[in-house]
């Protein structure tokens, strides 16, 4: 859905001109300090303190994120039953156990059912913004301070979102970003952690750098070192980033307006799907619900519209790798393994929501591009409307 075209190609030869691709550049010698522009830019607009450009996309953002907090064997992180496969992939990736608890109409995650779900080994929550929908923030968060646990949005579907007026990524903990070929901004493949917490911060830059090159970023550690991984976002990345950012509220502009009249024009004859925020929701798709699956599917088919419940491992029942405990590349590297975590919900099946995959079964979303005419949207309008 992203827009690219002339200027990223002029920033990616500025980049290449200054001859120097690794993000850690000098700008007297005319270095772009590309991706350093991205990030200020980044944090400015989501009105964060910090933010981090990761090669390694928005699942790198989330175990970022995860590191920053500290999240290891012996926690449990809550996410929904509706959300790309890398939320809970990005939980194992630090050793903690992924806790799947249902969605409610909305299809983010039910607040009531993070409550019946909490435990003491609950260390944080994700809710993910799924196709640039808002989660149900308020009520999360409250509940998360109430019985201390972290929040990390899943915003990676939700760039640029808001949420009561201010930009999702910012309301929590932490947040994670995509830039991957499916989301609203991209660089092909790339993400970013925002957060204001300056512990968070600073553990993910040590993560994500190896600790190799980080004195260069020109910014001393107040945190103690350590040997993490290799996540280093590239000048080219940066450069095309910092054009997609400046596309970015313009594309939102044009999918929430194509949204809206969707809304306004067919809210009579079909039922608009509940929203937690009608004017932040981003306008990747209009949502609407119906009673039962079978009319779903005959809407969907005529209108051109697509169910949640057929997006395999963005639904939690198409997770064979976790319900078959193949996870990790070692056995003893496998947290379903891992003795700290034997007492943790470790066991998953295809069953455990089934609210969920009702919910999903009777939703149809219809997929909005920004750049539709006035003449395709009246046409695809009506198209629902005969549906
Ligand atoms: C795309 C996506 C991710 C991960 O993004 P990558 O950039 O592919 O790592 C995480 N969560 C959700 C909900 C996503 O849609």
């Amino acid at each position: 859905m992203y827009r690219i075209g002339q200027e990223e190609v002029e920033a990616v030869q500025r980049v290449i001109e200054s001859q120097t691709l690794f993000r850690r550049g000098n700008p007297e010698a005319g270095h772009q300090q590309a991706v350093v522009n991205f990030e200020s830019a980044l944090a400015e607009k989501l009105g964060v303190s910090y933010a981090l450009c990761l090669s390694g996309g928005g699942s790198a953002a989330l175990t970022c994120a995860l590191v920053g907090l500290g999240i290891g064997p012996g926690d449990e992180v809550i996410i929904p039953a509706y959300t790309y496969i890398a939320t809970a992939a990005a939980v194992l990736s630090v050793g903690a156990v992924p806790v799947i608890v249902d969605v409610d109409e909305t299809l983010t995650l039910d607040p009531q059912a993070v409550l019946q779900a909490l435990t003491p080994n609950v260390k944080a929550i994700i809710p993910v913004h799924m196709v640039g929908r808002l989660a149900n923030l308020e009520a999360l968060l409250e509940i998360a301070k109430e019985h201390g646990v972290k929040v990390i949005e899943d915003s990676c579907q939700c760039d640029g979102g808001s949420y009561k007026g201010r930009r999702t990524g910012s309301w929590g903990d932490a947040g994670a970003l995509s830039f991957n070929d499916f989301k609203i901004i991209s660089c092909g493949e790339g993400g970013a952690l925002v957060t204001n917490d300056k512990n968070i911060f600073e553990r993910a830059l040590a993560y994500h750098d190896s600790l190799v090159s980080f004195p260069h970023f020109g910014e001393d550690l107040s945190i103690p070192a350590f040997l993490g991984s290799q996540m280093r976002a590239s000048e080219i990345q940066g450069a095309i980033l910092g054009v997609q950012l400046q596309r970015l509220d313009g594309i939102l502009a044009d999918l929430r307006r194509i949204r809206k009249r969707f809304e306004n024009e067919l809210g009579d004859v079909l039922q608009v799907a509940p929203n937690n925020d009608f004017e932040g929701d981003c306008g990747v798709v209009v949502a609407f619900q119906f009673d039962e699956e079978a009319k779903a599917r005959a809407f969907a088919k005529q209108a051109g519209g697509w169910l949640p419940i057929d997006t395999g491992r963005h639904v939690y029942s198409n997770w064979d790798m976790l319900i078959d405990n193949r996870v990790g590349h070692h056995p003893d590297m496998n947290p379903l393994n891992h003795p700290k975590n034997q007492h943790l919900r470790i066991r998953y099946s295809a069953d455990a929501c089934p609210r969920s995959l009702e919910l999903l079964g009777r939703t149809v979303f219809i997929s909005i591009n920004p750049d539709w005419s006035e003449e395709t949207i009246a046409q695809r309008i009506e198209q629902c409307r005969v549906a």
